[in-house]
């Protein structure tokens, strides 16, 4: 059976490695000339167990199960680190301490209750827990994907109408792993987002992940390069929002050096109201821009959803936790 894949991110690279395993003759095609250009290579490499989602039940559970499947296949392209804090801060979160607690061990999440003294350079601080989440290794994950799917990929090639109008004639099935780029829906829009790069100056902090939830909050954590960390927040990553994919690409091609460093500013205000001494420890190196495309909805949800429209199946991630969601629905669909 002939498929093709549209898009070379973490969802399509994936899809086709679990495919070409299952014996179909796969096809990639990809806009970049190398795979995990956009938003699987531009992230914050987080592979999450469902603690940033006290407000969304879906996707706290489709993270736990995530979690679980992508250390079954891809337990060498992650790291865990000892102090990954899980911090609910005085008066600026959405929920309190207690209730933040109550929904996590509702539902049998692991994690260990821990002491604010424990953290002498962090304030206002109402509680926090540690979890066993982890840092995805993204170089190492690339260059293996790389490899399984060099006879695989064509690169250069952006899919338009016309080209789709013909795979879907010319394949089985074709599957849309463009993170709705390709087919437009008024169900997302899309976000222009902008995390930080810091090199952490003082070994003390090398083995912490701080991230404050929930609401408009900050996160610092680590990344697969051991004194590199990612700054990011829920108020400030988000530069620019649009329904309109082609308004989304204008505004990151003409964002300036100068705006970027404005808003970094802005990340490490946050960031200092909760670690004081932030920025005598760690030094912005770089900058990160990418795009995120995000399901309406209320209570901010992550998880990931599926559809099928004749021969073609369209996957919209919310996460990378969710990719086996998007497997067990193509695997059952195709055989
Ligand atoms: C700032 C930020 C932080 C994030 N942090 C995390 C995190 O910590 N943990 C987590 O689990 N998730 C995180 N995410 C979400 C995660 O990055 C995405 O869920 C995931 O990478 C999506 O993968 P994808 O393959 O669906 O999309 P992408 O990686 O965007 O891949 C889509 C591919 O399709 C290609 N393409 C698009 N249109 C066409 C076309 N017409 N023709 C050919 N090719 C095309 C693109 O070039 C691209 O390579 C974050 C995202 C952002 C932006």
């Amino acid at each position: 059976m002939k498929v093709v894949i549209i898009g070379a991110g973490i969802y399509g690279c994936h899809i086709a490695s679990v495919l070409i395993e299952h014996g179909f003759d796969i096809s990639i095609y990809e806009q970049k000339s190398s795979i995990f250009e956009m938003a699987s290579g531009n992230n914050q490499f987080r592979l999450h167990l469902g603690f940033h989602y006290a407000r969304d039940y879906n996707t706290r559970q489709q993270s736990k199960l995530g979690f679980e499947y992508f250390l079954c296949r891809y337990e060498k392209f992650t790291k865990s680190f000892v102090n990954n804090l899980y911090i609910i801060p005085k008066h600026d979160s959405l929920i309190d301490y207690k209730t933040y607690l109550a929904i996590f061990r509702h539902e049998d999440h692991l994690m260990e209750v821990r002491e604010p003294s424990e953290f002498d350079f962090l304030k206002n601080t109402d509680g926090v827990v540690s979890v066993d989440e982890r840092v995805i290794l993204i170089s190492e994950l690339k260059q293996h994907f790389s490899v399984l799917l060099k006879d695989h990929i064509n690169f250069n090639t952006t899919v338009t109408n016309e080209l789709f109008e013909q795979f879907c004639l010319d394949f089985d099935y074709v599957i849309d792993c463009t993170w709705g780029k390709l087919l437009p829906s008024d169900e997302f829009f899309f976000e222009v987002t902008h995390l930080g790069y810091y090199r952490c100056l003082n070994k003390k902090y090398l083995n912490y992940g701080l991230t404050y939830v929930d609401g408009s909050l900050c996160s610092l954590y680590p990344t697969e390069i051991e004194d590199v960390f990612t700054l990011s927040s829920v108020s400030y990553t988000p530069l620019f929002k649009s329904e309109i994919l082609d308004e989304a690409n204008s505004f990151m091609e003409d964002i300036t050096e100068e705006v970027l460093v404005q808003n970094s500013e802005k990340m490490e205000a946050q960031m200092q109201k909760y670690f004081p001494t932030f920025l005598e420890n760690f030094k912005l190196e770089s900058h990160q821009i990418s795009m995120k495309s995000k399901i309406k909805g209320l209570n901010d949800p992550r998880d990931c959803r599926i559809s099928k429209k004749g021969n073609v199946i369209s996957v919209f991630s919310g996460k990378i936790d969710t990719l086996f969601i998007a497997e067990e629905f193509i695997i059952n669909t195709v055989i």
